[in-house]
């Protein structure tokens, strides 16, 4: 099956995927950060509290007192350690981008990513997705979701380590044609609702699978 083919199924079947409310990879990074392991309601709901009492500004979140942060990251568990992660964005942004993250996008894409990974929770493919949701990576990044409905439908092959198998998938994308940059953040949004929603990591409900007919996993 072919990749456009798949995400022209899952857009029929789901419509156009909401973009986050997040505007640019230093945003990007507090998104990630805001909370831990929380659903995307929870994880708006905790950055719209980090907006209001920070505006985002690193100098606020330094010196912002345990009150405000936690206010936003009880959304989540673990709350102090990600009130700890949120400063310590804040210094990094102050320490090495002189609090201007977004000057990323004029950097080459492997620059851009190795420069985004020194924040807390942001790995490669959360760096390649930061870029590639500002327009600025132009391939397909990937969360847990969407690579294992892609191994399913038989892109890559699952290895011992996750970034093996990341690599893997990747590299079988890339035999096909690329798909257009504004249509990457769709594709990455609906695998991963189709991966939350529906082929799930232990029970793929491929009964009511709108992909079932072309996935060579498929149980129904
Ligand atoms: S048919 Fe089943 S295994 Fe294949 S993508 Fe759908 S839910 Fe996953």
């Amino acid at each position: 099956m072919k990749l456009a083919d798949a995400i022209s199924l899952l857009r029929k079947r789901y419509g156009e995927a909401a973009l986050p409310p997040v505007r640019g990879p230093w945003q990007w990074v507090l998104w990630e950060n805001v909370v831990y392991l929380a659903d995307d309601s929870r994880r708006a709901a905790a950055f719209e509290v980090l907006r209001q009492n920070t505006e985002f500004e690193p100098e606020a979140i330094l010196d912002a007192d345990d009150d405000a942060l936690l206010i936003a990251t009880s959304t989540g568990i673990l709350a102090k350690q990600q009130a700890g992660k949120l400063r310590e964005c804040a210094q990094i942004a102050l320490d090495d981008f002189h609090g201007n993250v977004d000057i990323v996008l004029d950097w080459p894409p492997i620059k851009a990513q190795r420069a985004l990974r020194q924040f807390p929770g942001i790995g490669t493919p959360g760096a390649e997705k930061i870029l590639m949701f500002e327009g600025a990576f132009n391939q397909l990044a990937l969360e847990s979701n969407g690579l294992r409905v892609l191994l399913r439908l038989g892109f890559g092959e699952e290895q011992r380590a996750y970034a093996a198998t990341y690599k893997s998938v990747r590299e079988a994308l890339g035999t096909q044609a690329p798909i257009q940059c504004a249509e990457l953040t769709q594709a990455h949004l609906l695998l991963r609702q189709l991966g939350q929603e529906v082929c799930t990591r232990t029970k793929p409900n491929c009964d009511n699978c709108t992909l079932s007919r072309q996935c060579p996993s498929s149980s129904a």
